[in-house]
């Protein structure tokens, strides 16, 4: 059952009642978990042909000396797409399927690794990269979940910004929990869209009007993977202005049991 109330003020700003409403939302429950089943069956059942379209593209493309330039160049395209797609296919999946193993983590060297795979996208982008956080940064968080978090915000942070961007990746921490921020200086985000950019499927105007390729999921994903870790992710923005991604996970875990 979901309820929601509103109190009745008199004119006079007198608390005069409240008006409460129950609403049985068994059947809004079962559709969502129908449609959970639908995407995770026919994600799984897009993976075998898309892994064979690839690999086959793959064996040609080992030979592409033999062939006629134009011919190895749509290979190439019909190469980037279907991985593309697989990608979205591991995306969707990833929204359905999701388990976090959190342990003692030190987050300074995700970051590291965060970097380093970035460094490449970020030069041909023109984008400059920096992290400043302080080294190590324990915290309670699943390595490979939190590396795929910050992979992400990186990523996007570099997609939308524009040539001579500044990318930066900052930390605080106090006895409970440890933030670890990600600002670019790019398209940035309306105040609007900023509450709406972690809901799957959620594109700005802007990002679509730019022609910048995505799928609106990543950032679900995201904000699932944090929350599952007992943490939070939010977004400080304006549009043009760019944006602060900030994620907020537990420094320690619970204490063991006797
Ligand atoms: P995708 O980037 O594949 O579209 P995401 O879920 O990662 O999907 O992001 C959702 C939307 O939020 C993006 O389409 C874009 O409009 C906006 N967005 C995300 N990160 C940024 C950023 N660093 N700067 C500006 N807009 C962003």
């Amino acid at each position: 059952v979901s309820t929601a109330a509103r109190p009745l003020v008199s004119e006079d700003g007198r608390l005069t009642g409240a008006v409460v409403v129950y609403t049985d939302v068994t059947g809004w429950v079962e559709s969502l978990a129908a449609n959970q089943d639908l995407i995770s069956n026919v994600s799984h059942e897009f993976k075998n042909p898309l892994n064979s379209i690839i690999g086959n593209v793959d064996l040609v493309l080992e030979e592409a000396d033999s062939l006629p330039p134009h011919l190895a160049q749509r290979l190439l395209v019909v190469q980037r797409n279907a991985e593309r797609l697989l990608e979205l296919v591991a995306d969707l999946t990833a929204t359905t399927a999701l388990n976090v193993h959190p342990k003692r983590t030190d987050l300074a060297s995700l970051v590291e690794t965060s970097l380093s795979s970035a460094l490449a996208s970020a030069q041909r982008s023109h984008v400059e990269i920096a992290a400043d956080v302080p080294s190590p940064l324990w915290a309670y968080a699943d390595p490979l979940r939190i590396g795929q978090v910050l992979d992400n915000l990186v990523s996007n942070a570099i997609k939308y910004s524009p040539d001579g961007g500044r990318i930066s990746i900052s930390a605080t921490t106090d006895p409970e929990w440890v933030r670890l921020s990600v600002s670019d200086t790019g398209m940035g985000i309306s105040d609007d869209d900023a509450a709406k950019v972690f809901n799957r499927f959620f594109r700005t105007e802007s990002a679509q009007k730019a022609a910048i390729p995505g799928a609106g999921l990543g950032l679900s994903i995201t904000r699932m993977i944090v929350e599952r870790h007992g943490g939070s992710i939010m977004c400080e923005s304006g549009e043009g202005q760019g944006s602060t991604f900030t994620v907020t996970l537990p420094a320690e875990g619970p204490p063991p049991s006797f």
